[in-house]
């Protein structure tokens, strides 16, 4: 048997093994293959993780006897050797997943140093200082990752010595208190571990890897991947690599770029470094590093290396890069490249932007696209004309803005969250340890680290607003206090952030809605290039109509008609609709109705002309428009024990009372879900639905009349039988036959039903001759199919099952494909096939969710309607199911 290769030098990968090599170790390969100045190094694979943990956690077994060959060869190629005093080489030890997950896992720097090595690097670069603060630096992250020490203790520690030195910063302590701080770092290793800090190179490094394969399954890191939907299955590979030293003096450096601007798109190299520092100072957000631009002037040589490089890593990838480098006494190295996570926007212009460099196609940019990221850009902003009272600036660090109570701690923010409040997760700077806060809150402000600290990144990522670096604030975290100019905040003051420009406001301040950028829309027109499947909106009023008009809708899927009997100035003549005892005295109550559902429906035929309408007819239960039976009955108890029960009025008003009470507990039903709702109603009682056929028709007529286009869809409800159908459907096109004889005019209409019961969906060919159209109503077909009210599955076990995972996600949320989906299935062959000019499409909030639209192109449905603000992102994703589809 071959041994299984667990071990990769960078020269023998590439880009395209990410999967076995990790993102950052795959991309090490590429760029070394690439001919770019990279440290030298090797990967193990994920594979050996993944062994790692099948056998118990132990490394796998010939694992290590593949590590010292290719310690070897990254000796040969430095011209150094591990552990050796004269000339020693030292490693750095990198987690890296198949996804990034920034920040989640632990590196380890300047491994291979003892107090022989130590001495070693001093006299081989005269550099005594820079010796010992490489090792304090290693001692200190080895026993914060691999002995898990609080780092708190090294800090405290190095406290005391710069006191005893006498001075403010780290790089101003002398040799000797680098030194005494190394002997005090290994004093506090044994006491709280017991044993000394490992000497040999070789057990470090052992101990290192092992950590590394641990850290994937860190808190931290399982809640990163739950967070972003990444499998625990994928495990992580470790990059050992020789170390390049940024803090040799200053003309060393470490830093951290984009080549596009990851907050607009702008094509501008854009980015952070830090002189005489090593790796985790800049990304630690622990001094404000320096803007990369001014390196240009600083060093306009290494910068004019960096952006040729930057340049060819773009091309190369076809795509944003973020690239960390390293600057040893004036050679630049490359660390990492990755595609870079950017905003909505900015990704939307970059994409727009490489389309028309001509680096990638349309299709491509497309695709590029996160359709669940645009929701965050047509979230809302500040709005222009709302008065501000800004009480500093920091960095715009996440564009958006966000209102809240201000929190000092991540469990705060997350209990407070989950709680259902607004809050602003505020601190000095955020670590991953506070991702679940940072999930919770709002939006995110600090008072320390750049553009690409750790909160910049992980807000962007998430499309929460953050506003960082704004060191006007004073964080006082013991006393949870945040003081600005004088002025204390404590965790009840409400504060706004704008992420955008980074101002800090005082208080809750108007937010409006947003609007599509030119890009925004090009990629649209693109994505409506590609796209086969219609998108429409779910809108019941003519502004909300004309909003779905704005963000592309191609005519409404879904208009509800209960809004407009809800509306106060009707709901006593729908209500003595629904309490009359005879015909007649129905029939006199929606013929008041009448004139005015038919003006909402001549409003939104307007606004949609040349364009489809469909309307549903009424659907709920009626009793939601009848008032509380539970109060009804108070309000009695009230009147017959404090009203004078001789005066007649009064009499008059429990008596009437009364008799609203019996209806309202008659009309009671122990499963209104279930109950006397949807055309079920209408069999019933007709004159309701003809009352609003009618509505319909006359709107129609008039429109019709006054030159307008328009197409009424007369939508059915809750069918669950052909013969409801055939009723109803023959009732609308008398009414509408009737309303064209009155009116001399012809209205283009059509008839068609919901199908949100199983019975529907499986006697579609039974049904389908009746309907010129289905519209799959998901949201009740997925309380039906699987039996649940979504209310209390929601509010009460449907977390417990995706816990237990029994459901990998809400069904409510995502369509159920095996479930729903092979109903739905069902349905559009057998309806097809007894009606083959039938339109299918969905009008549940499915329909606004990119998998599940992925899932309609699968089973080739004619058109999705969803929220008028969902409507670009349903574009976006019809646009890559069709490309999807194509490419299978
Ligand atoms: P993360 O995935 O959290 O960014 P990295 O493995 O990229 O962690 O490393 C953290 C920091 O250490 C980065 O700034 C990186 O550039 C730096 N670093 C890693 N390896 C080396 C090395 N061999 N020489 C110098 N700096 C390094
Ligand atoms: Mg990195
Ligand atoms: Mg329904």
């Amino acid at each position: 048997m071959v041994d299984k290769k667990y071990v990769y030098l960078f020269r023998e990968g590439s880009a395209g093994m990410k999967n076995l090599l990790g993102g950052k170790g795959a991309n090490l390969a590429e760029m070394t293959n690439i001919g770019l100045s990279v440290p030298q190094g090797f990967t193990i694979t994920t594979e050996a993780c993944l062994e790692y943990y099948e056998e118990g956690e132990q490394l796998p077994e010939g694992l290590w006897e593949q590590i010292l060959p290719a310690i070897r060869d990254v000796e040969d190629q430095s011209g150094k050797k591990f552990g050796d005093p004269q000339n020693p080489l030292l490693v750095s030890v990198r987690s890296g997943a198949r996804i990034s997950m920034p920040g989640m896992m632990d590196t380890i720097l300047n491994l291979g140093l003892n107090p022989d090595t130590a001495n070693g690097v001093s006299e081989a670069t005269g550099n005594p200082r820079f010796a010992h603060d490489c090792y304090r630096r290693f001692i200190q992250m080895f026993g914060d990752v691999v002995l898990g020490i609080s780092s708190h203790k090294f800090e405290n520690i190095l406290e005391d010595v710069k006191d005893k030195q006498g001075v403010r910063y780290d790089s101003e302590l002398s040799p000797e208190s680098l030194q005494e701080l190394v002997l005090e770092f290994k004093k506090l290793v044994k006491q709280e571990t017991g044993v000394p800090f490992p000497d040999d190179p070789y057990e470090q490094l052992r101990q290192a890897i092992t950590a590394v394969f641990k850290s994937w399954n860190n808190h931290r890191a399982i809640v990163y991947r739950k967070a972003n939907g990444i499998p625990d299955s994928y495990g992580t590979a470790v990059n050992v690599q020789s170390m390049v030293f940024g803090n040799m003096g200053n003309d060393s450096g470490t830093g951290v770029a984009f080549t596009r601007n990851p907050s607009t798109g702008e094509r501008h190299l854009y980015g952070e470094y830090l002189m005489n520092a090593q790796g985790e100072d800049v990304v630690a957000g622990i001094r404000t590093p320096q803007p990369i631009d001014s390196l240009q002037s600083e060093n306009p040589a290494i910068y004019q290396q960096f952006c040729d490089i930057a340049a060819l890593l773009e091309n190369h990838y076809r795509n944003m890069q973020d690239i960390e480098f390293t600057i040893e006494k004036g050679r630049l190295y490359i660390l990492q490249t990755r595609n870079g996570k950017c905003t909505a926007s900015a990704a939307i212009r970059i994409a727009v932007e490489l389309c028309q460099e001509g680096l990638i196609t349309k299709e491509e940019a497309v695709e590029r696209i996160d359709p669940q990221q645009l929701d965050k850009l047509l979230h809302r902003r500040i709005d222009d004309q709302a008065k501000l009272d800004v009480i500093a600036t920091g960095l715009p660090a996440s564009p958006g803005a966000a209102s809240g109570k201000i929190v000092f701690d991540a469990d705060d923010a997350q209990r407070l969250g989950e709680d259902g409040q607004k809050v602003i997760l505020v601190g000095t700077e955020t670590t991953p340890d506070d991702i679940h806060g940072m999930l919770a809150a709002q939006g995110i402000l600090t008072s320390r680290g750049g553009m690409t600290s750790h909160a910049a990144v992980v807000a962007r990522h998430m499309g929460k607003p953050a506003v960082c670096g704004c060191d006007a604030l004073k964080i006082n975290l013991a006393e949870k206090t945040m003081t600005v100019n004088d002025i204390v905040y404590t965790e009840s003051s409400e504060i706004t952030i704008d992420g955008a420009t980074g101002q800090v406001i005082r208080g809750s301040v108007p937010m409006k809605d947003p609007e599509l950028s030119d890009e925004f829309q090009t990629i649209l027109k693109w994505a409506d290039e590609i796209r086969t499947m219609q998108v429409m909106a779910n809108a019941d009023n003519p502004p909300d109509a004309a909003k779905s008009r704005e963000f592309g809708a191609q005519g409404i899927g879904l208009c509800r008609t209960e809004h407009m009997f809800m509306d106060p100035a009707r709901l006593p003549i729908v209500q003595k609709m629904i309490l009359a005892q005879t015909l007649p005295e129905r029939e006199a109550a929606l013929a008041e109705l009448l004139p005015m559902q038919e003006s909402d429906f001549y409003g939104i035929l307007k606004a949609m002309q040349g364009l489809k309408v469909t309307i549903r007819l009424l659907d709920p239960p009626l009793h939601e428009f009848l008032p509380d039976g539970e109060e009804l009955a108070m309000e009695i108890q009230k009147l017959k024990l404090t009203a004078d029960l001789n005066d007649s009025k009064v009499q008059e008003a429990i008596k009437s009372k009364e008799s609203l009470l019996k209806k309202v507990r008659a009309l009671q039903e122990m499963n209104p879900m279930l109950g006397h709702r949807g055309c079920r109603l209408a069999i019933t009682f007709p004159e309701i639905y003809a009352m609003q056929n009618r509505a319909i028709f006359q709107a129609a007529a008039r429109l019709v009349k006054e030159g307008v286009d328009v197409y009424p869809y007369v939508k059915i409800p809750l069918v669950i039988h052909h013969k409801e159908l055939e009723i109803l459907r023959q009732q609308a096109d008398e009414i509408a036959q009737e309303v064209m004889k009155e009116q001399g005019v012809t209205i283009n209409y059509k008839v068609g039903t919901m199908i949100e019961t199983p019975r529907a969906a499986l006697t579609a060919d039974e049904i389908a001759p009746y309907a010129d159209f289905f519209s799959f109503g998901t949201n009740d077909l997925t309380q039906t199919v699987l039996g649940f009210s979504r209310d209390d599955a929601e509010g009460k076990f449907l977390p417990d099952y995706i816990n237990a995972k029994v459901l990998e996600v809400n069904p409510f949320a995502v369509l159920d494909r095996d479930g729903v989906g092979r109903i739905m299935k069902t349905c559009v062959g057998a309806g097809r096939k007894a009606n083959p000019d039938i339109k299918i499409g969905i009008c549940g909030e499915h329909g606004g969710d990119p998998a599940s639209i992925a899932f309609c192109q699968e089973i080739n449905l004619d058109y999705v309607s969803c929220s008028p603000f969902r409507v670009p992102i349903a574009r976006l994703a019809a646009a890559q199911a069709a490309l999807k589809v194509k490419s299978k």
